[in-house]
């Protein structure tokens, strides 16, 4: 029998990664779908979602850019939902991008938010800010507005010096501008997803500590939970990976990238072991009946300038 070579051992495959929280301008992110996947391409992702803010529009054309690039894509978006009073994000990963009553329920959150910055701005007005919101919007160019693009607006007119002032003096809870979003249940907002052939995630708990609702979620259906996240000390990690296994739940993670975050991307710091992912797709798999439709690029919008 030959002995094993030791000399020139094999090499241990490359650990594989996923980033499955990611957001572009299609929402409040400010890298377009081709430049976020390039910068998954260079922090050597092998599958990345892109889960924006009450919208999957940026979908299609992340597909294609990922796809170009040898990445795996899964299409997502991020719900802001609410549990007994208690503000909580849920993800949903694997839909059908034309499903009728989730687009329907989207373009809906997307009318409330674009209601939303007129009514933030009329709060400015009030305090004596002239900010306008023709201004937000024509920034924002999205359908799908928030607090980012105020914000942003506010330093583009010189009346804040940086986004974080903006939101310190102006847009977090408690301050003048502060409008409450309109916020699906989430028991709703997981039966939402799961028409539409999704998978329904709990996003970043540690940033919502709304812990006490996650058997209740568990009991409606819900099929995991986001234990890697940018703002998740290892801890918190550690500690939502035991209630992932303690509930038989998936576990998922992602950056929350919303672009340049003081000099550089979230994208990368926080990645997701492919173990993980494995398992999210292999769950979809054994759930979906057929193969998942194949994306169509989206004619652009006239209505926006990208
Ligand atoms: P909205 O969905 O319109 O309420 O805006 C929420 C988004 O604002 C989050 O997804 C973050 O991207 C961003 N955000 C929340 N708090 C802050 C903050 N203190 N500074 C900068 N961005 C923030
Ligand atoms: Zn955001
Ligand atoms: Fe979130
Ligand atoms: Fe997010």
């Amino acid at each position: 029998m030959n002995p094993l070579p030791t000399a020139h051992p094999l090499p241990s495959p490359e650990p594989a990664f996923a980033d499955l929280h990611l957001h572009t301008f299609f929402s409040d992110g400010t890298f377009t779908p081709e430049e976020l996947a390039g910068h998954g391409a260079r922090v050597g992702l092998v599958a990345m979602s892109l889960t924006d803010h009450d919208t999957v529009e940026g979908c299609p054309r992340m597909a294609l850019a990922c796809q170009a690039l040898g990445i795996e894509f899964i299409s997502g978006a991020e719900l802001t939902a609410e549990m007994n009073g208690a503000e909580l994000h849920v993800l949903g990963y694997y839909l059908d991008l034309e499903n009728r009553p989730l687009l329907t329920e989207l373009k809906k959150f997307q009318a409330v938010r674009q209601q939303r910055i007129h009514e933030m701005v009329s709060r400015l007005n009030r305090v004596h800010i002239p900010l306008r919101a023709e201004t937000v919007f024509a920034l924002a160019n999205c359908h799908s507005p928030g607090r980012p693009h105020v914000g942003r607006a506010l330093v583009q007119e010189g009346f804040c010096s940086s986004l974080d002032e903006a939101f310190d003096r102006f847009l977090k809870k408690n301050r003048p501008a502060y409008v409450p979003k309109f916020k699906i249940s989430a028991l709703d907002a997981m039966a939402l997803i799961h028409q539409a052939g999704g998978l329904a995630v709990m996003a970043h708990p540690g940033l919502n500590r709304s812990d006490d609702v996650i058997p209740e979620l568990v009991h409606q259906g819900l099929d995991g939970i986001e234990c890697f996240h940018s703002k998740h000390t290892p801890a918190m990690s550690e500690y939502y990976l035991d209630i992932a296994a303690r509930h038989h739940l998936l576990v998922t993670g992602g950056s929350d990238c919303h672009g340049y975050s003081k000099g550089k991307p979230l994208i990368g710091g926080c990645k997701l072991p492919g173990v993980y992912f494995n398992r999210l797709k292999q769950r979809h798999e054994s759930q979906a009946g057929e193969p998942t439709p194949r994306i169509q690029p989206a004619p652009p919008d006239p209505a926006f300038t990208r």
